[in-house]
């Protein structure tokens, strides 16, 4: 008898009152994961699946690393919590050492924090308060890009786009400050007759206008996704818009806030996505999260620019902002570790080699396939997005559940893919992201790739069926 399993619906089997949990589901209880290793995951059922999404693009060095579990136990013998808004601990220092140390970019500061939102406020926090003690407290605006996902908490979801998340709070609580420029989506924005160079010129101009819209002076930061993931499924900038987006930002003394909680720390094939971006790129603050951890502990960082620190400090003596388990000794010795492994394994070049191989083999095998309309990303970080029509890139109605389809298929057959927000987000198009971990092995490459193939052609033949039948319901 088959196991009936689902990702996106969870069991349906089990009374929900067994559970006191407060699951994001209310009407069914996700499945229970007994245990994970390497790149596989395993639930209580049995059922076994490849890690092709590693949470949302977290477990970049797979699942239960020695070295990382050494480190954190080693760590429990020394301290776990101390109070680190009055206190430091080594592994704290060394931790920011070791991400800071030599930065070329002109960054020189860890605050260090328990996720990607808490960093995305932080970052907001830094702006803001750099801009009152540099005696411009008239910047209270920020603008940010459609497609936008920057986290759940209330600052952080503010500078998002994400439809879905913000539609219960919109009216309530989420900032009014925040105006949106287009994402660099080339595959739906680019016009047939312009150039990158052109596409990337218009973008730039866009944002330049929107600045004048909202009055330059009273701008405090741009944030933006170097890789859109989560909202976009993997989007990528055209050549010199980051460039052309610094230029303006330094023009107008406004702050470039980038986003690398999940394109960050290695996956695009550099440690930071924005160092591809080409010569004179740098943000003046840079979230990380998901991989910084690894997955391992809760973990989240906001780097600051030299420039940001010396405002700050012309003005004040301290920064208004602080959370009970900001820089968790645990956490810092998770994330130092994960970077050892990084550098030992040259695991960020691997995320550069395994991705033009992923690249490849993604567009080989579905590239040509009816219902793919677009495969993108950088490094190990993919997105393909699905569309009814390859000619005219009509996205599929909600109703067909495109992207669930792929999810609920790649999970019954053992892989676990990423749903992009797609049509749940309100904003059409649907799409997957794969985000595997950086030490794979090649055999689980090809594994992934087999079942993500599989997978599509038994998702594309259901599909072709429900339209065929839809077309005759409806003579
Ligand atoms: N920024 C980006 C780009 C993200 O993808 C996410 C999470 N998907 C966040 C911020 C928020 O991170 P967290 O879920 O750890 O709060």
């Amino acid at each position: 008898e088959e196991k009936k399993i689902s990702s996106v619906n969870g069991n349906f089997d089990i009374d929900l009152d067994a559970s006191h949990v407060l699951h994001n589901s209310l009407v069914s209880i996700p499945l229970t994961v007994a245990s994970a290793s390497g790149s596989y995951v395993t639930f209580s059922n049995g059922h076994r699946v490849l890690d092709a999404c590693t949470g949302a693009a977290v477990a970049i060095i797979g699942h239960g690393d020695p070295d990382v579990q050494a480190a954190i136990q080693e760590q429990m013998t020394k301290v776990c919590y101390t109070h680190t808004v009055a206190f430091t601990t080594p592994v704290a220092e060394a931790l920011a050492n070791d991400i800071l140390e030599g930065n070329p970019h002109g960054l020189c500061r860890a605050f260090f924090v328990s996720s990607g939102s808490e960093a995305m406020d932080t970052a907001l926090k830094l702006a803001r308060q750099f801009y009152v003690e540099i005696g411009q407290p008239q910047r209270r605006s920020l603008v940010a890009r459609q497609r936008a996902y920057h986290g759940n908490t209330v600052g952080a979801l503010s500078v998002s786009s994400h439809v879905a998340r913000r539609a219960p709070f919109k009216d309530a609580l989420i900032l009014t400050n925040v105006s949106y420029v287009s994402a660099t989506y080339a595959y739906r924005g680019q016009l047939e007759e312009e150039t990158e160079e052109d596409y990337s010129a218009r973008l730039v101009k866009e944002l330049n206008e929107e600045f004048q819209a909202v009055g330059p002076t009273t701008v405090m930061a741009f944030v933006a996704e170097p890789v859109g993931g989560a909202t976009a499924g993997c989007i990528t900038a055209p050549r010199g818009y980051y460039q052309g987006v610094r230029q303006l930002c330094d023009k107008y003394g406004i702050l470039l806030i980038l986003d690398e909680v999940m394109c960050g720390s290695g996956r695009t094939g550099t440690y930071f996505a924005f160092e591809q971006e080409g010569p004179g790129v740098y943000p003046d603050l840079i979230t990380l999260g998901k991989g910084l951890g690894g997955g391992y502990a809760p973990m989240g960082a906001v780097l600051a620019h030299k420039k940001v620190i010396r405002g700050l400090q012309s003005g004040t003596s301290y920064f208004v902002h602080s959370h009970t388990y900001q820089a968790h000794a645990l956490s810092c010795a998770a994330a130092l570790a994960v970077q050892k492994v990084l550098r030992r394994d040259g695991l960020v070049a691997r995320c550069a080699t395994k991705g033009r191989w992923l690249e490849k083999a993604l567009n080989s095998t579905i590239g040509e396939c009816k219902y793919v309309g677009n495969i993108r990303g950088k490094g190990l970080f993919w997105g393909i997005e699905f569309v009814k029509d390859r000619a005219t890139k009509e996205p599929f109605e909600p109703a067909l559940r495109f992207t669930w389809r792929m999810v609920d298929e790649t999970f019954r057959r053992g892989l676990s893919i990423y749903p992009g927000a797609g049509t749940a987000d309100g904003i059409r198009g649907d799409h997957v992201l794969i985000a595997p971990p950086y030490n794979a092995s090649d055999e689980e490459f090809e594994e992934m790739i087999r079942l993500l193939s599989e997978a599509y052609g038994t998702v594309e033949r259901e599909v072709e069926l429900a339209l065929v039948a839809g077309k005759s319901n409806d003579r």
